[in-house]
This record gives C-alpha cells, sequence and structure tokens, in this order.
C-alpha cells in the first residue's frame, strides 16, 4: 500500500484526486502550507510546490499539480497565471468576467482554449516523474452550469456537447486535464 501526500490546499482538487485513487493508494492531506508559484511554465510551478510542501511534511511519496487554462486568442493568456488573471486576490467570478470581455470580440472558430494540468511527483525529496495533462474545448460567452469550480462555467467541451460547468465530477474527471495526468501518474506509481 502507497502513502501518497497530495500537496494542495484546494478541497476541489482534493476530492478529485481521492475520489479516483483506488485502493492501492492511501491518499493524505498536507498541511496548508504558503508557497511561492515563479516558474515560467505549468511543470516548473509542480515542482516548486511539491518541494516546498515536501519540506513541510517530509514524506516518501508526494505530488503537486500546476494547471490552468491557455486560451489561443489570448496567445495562451491566462496560463500559469489562471489563479490571478483578474488580479491579486480576485475571484473566479472576477477571473471569468475578464475572461469574457477579453473574447468578447473574438469569432467562434478563434475561441479555442486547453486546460492543462502538469504534475510532478518525489520521493524522498526528489523528482521521480512530470506528467501532463490536456483538455480541449472553447470559451462561451457566458458562464453555463453552477457545477466545477473556475473557468468550467465557461469551458465548452465538445465531446460532451457541454461546459464543464455542467457536468458532474465523475464525467468531469474522465475527461479533464487533471484526471489525465493523474492517471498517468498512478499507472506509473502502480507499476514500480
Ligand atoms: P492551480 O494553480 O493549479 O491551483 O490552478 C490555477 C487556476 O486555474 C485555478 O484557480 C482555476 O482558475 C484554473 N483551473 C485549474 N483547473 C481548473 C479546472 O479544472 N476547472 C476550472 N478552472 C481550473
Amino acid at each position: 500500500m502507497v502513502e501518497l501526500f497530495c500537496a494542495t490546499s484546494n478541497s476541489h482538487k482534493l476530492a478529485e484526486f481521492r475520489a479516483s485513487c483506488g485502493d492501492s493508494v492511501i491518499m493524505r492531506k498536507c498541511p496548508v502550507t504558503d508557497c511561492p508559484e515563479t516558474g515560467d511554465t505549468f511543470e516548473a510551478n509542480a515542482l516548486q510546490k511539491a518541494a516546498c510542501y515536501y519540506r513541510a511534511v517530509g514524506a516518501e511519496w508526494l505530488f503537486a499539480d500546476d494547471s490552468g487554462l491557455a486560451v489561443d486568442a489570448l496567445g495562451g493568456a491566462p496560463g500559469i497565471l489562471s489563479a490571478r488573471f483578474a488580479g491579486p486576490g480576485c475571484s473566479d467570478d472576477d477571473n471569468n468576467r475578464l475572461l469574457v470581455r477579453k473574447l468578447e470580440t473574438v469569432p467562434e472558430v478563434d475561441r479555442t482554449a486547453r486546460f492543462i494540468c502538469a504534475i510532478a511527483l518525489l520521493r524522498n525529496g526528489r523528482l521521480v516523474a512530470t506528467f501532463r495533462g490536456e483538455a480541449e474545448g472553447l470559451i462561451l460567452r457566458a458562464p453555463t452550469g453552477t457545477k466545477g469550480f473556475g473557468y468550467d462555467p465557461l469551458f465548452h467541451f465538445p465531446p460532451l456537447g457541454t461546459s464543464f460547468g455542467s457536468i458532474d465530477r465523475d464525467l468531469k474527471w474522465l475527461h479533464s486535464h487533471r484526471g489525465k495526468a493523474f492517471r498517468s501518474m498512478m499507472d506509473w506509481l502502480l507499476s514500480k
């Protein structure tokens, strides 16, 4: 049985990870830890977060993720700045309003975007692997659905014909950037 520490203070994410970690892993929550995120890629930030939590927890197996939304019409923004798109201390609603406004004049064909998730897995404080998952979609002109978090209500996912804000957690997990990255990590971990 592997005891795996999850370096996040985001309860939505922890619930998503926990729901799919299976019987061969015990997922542990880390104490809330304030970590800098100064990297310029998702992978660099995930590693920085993992190393910072490792200093606080010292677990054998520990992973951290970093994720965000890359919008093609904005040159990949908000990207690694997704949480702070509308400025320091902003809410999900602030970010969503700003995104809607910035894309006001962008036609349907150019509203392509993807959620990206990078996971860094440490063993005894050393990076053993990174994993990446992506989900491709289109940015809506107005929020749809009340489920999920962050940009979910603005993210239309063509394979399901609806937004990530309109689907249940389990269905989102099957298709999401985080679900894909997490499953890659679990496959890797359980094959060891
Ligand atoms: P974090 O730095 O990985 O915690 O996430 C950065 C930001 O990306 C979050 O605050 C959300 O705004 C956005 N984000 C990441 N994943 C998702 C998702 O699954 N749905 C909606 N927004 C997300």
